[in-house]
């Protein structure tokens, strides 16, 4: 097998793989990989992921333009040049639209606080690029923001974008992501979030090295650092949300400020409030 045909087989398998896990819905989702230093192997447009072939992929040099294919390539395409274009490290990108992952994306919260040592050590923070229209130009715009200091990152009422230094690695983020929102929206079901105090992370990050972990960027020293001027936020550190541990290594989170805004009402005033509403409606 050529490194050519096995990077098309890695391409379809991962394309299954997503499909079958449910990170894309019918003709959602795109992936990519380098082909040497100036050509890209692409999935097409408007195909389900799930049932793709390795005949299928496209070749495009790094601008997009098409070399070889019966097919066009991805209709994020600008997306995945744009990620080659700021890192230069980067072998592979996928995205895909896992729905706890990116229910957060939709709901505007990021996966940035200190709760599972592993997504530390791997992907550090994944913040949100801000909303853009899908497969137009604003999108690479959004992302660039964030590539150079991430590995993975969610799209604002879209999806998640993973990066890597060859396909499953970029694939893995993915399943990365999709895991940790999961844990994340349990722990926030069960009302409590305990998390990894801020001398533990640190200690974490010290173990990225130790394991040969390669992290884009360092995770910031004090949450809310300001950038150096003229920089852009979040470009040269990951934000962590870990709170100040003074020698231990789990914080206890304060009560959600969902549960401190709690007000608790008897059924007969609840079933006043609701004949109130009616009311006022007729
Ligand atoms: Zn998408």
């Amino acid at each position: 097998m050529t490194a050519e045909s096995s990077l098309r087989a890695d391409i379809v398998e991962i394309g299954r793989r997503m499909y079958a896990r449910g990170y894309t819905a019918s003709n959602d989702g795109n992936i990519s990989v380098r082909l040497g230093s100036d050509r890209l192997l692409m999935t097409p447009k408007s195909v389900c992921k799930g049932f793709m072939t390795p005949d299928m992929m496209c070749i495009t040099d790094l601008d997009g333009r098409k070399l070889q294919g019966d097919r066009d390539p991805s209709s994020e395409m600008l997306m995945h040049l744009e990620v080659y274009r700021q890192r230069p490290d980067v072998q592979a990108v996928v995205h895909a639209h896992p729905p706890t992952a990116t229910g957060f994306a939709v709901a505007g919260i990021p996966l940035d606080r200190a709760v599972l040592a592993e997504v530390l050590t791997t992907l550090g923070s994944i913040p949100i690029a801000e909303y853009a229209t899908p497969s137009t130009k604003a999108l690479p715009e959004a992302v660039r923001k964030y590539i150079k200091a991430h590995d993975g990152m969610l799209l604002a009422n879209h999806g998640a974008l993973t990066v890597g230094s060859d396909l499953f690695g970029a694939y893995y983020k993915m399943e990365t992501i999709e895991h940790f929102a999961k844990i994340s929206l349990v722990a926030r079901m069960l009302g409590r979030e305990n998390l990894l105090s801020r001398e533990e992370v640190m200690r974490l990050q010290e173990l990225r090295g130790a394991y040969g972990i390669k992290a884009p960027a360092p995770i910031c020293a004090v949450p809310g650092t300001e950038p150096q001027a003229g920089s852009l936020p979040d470009e040269t550190c990951q934000v962590v949300q870990a709170p100040k541990g003074e020698g231990s290594r789990l914080v206890v989170s304060p009560k959600p400020s969902a549960e401190a805004d709690e007000i608790r009402l008897t059924y007969r005033e609840l079933s006043a409030l609701i004949e109130d509403a009616i009311r006022s409606l007729r």
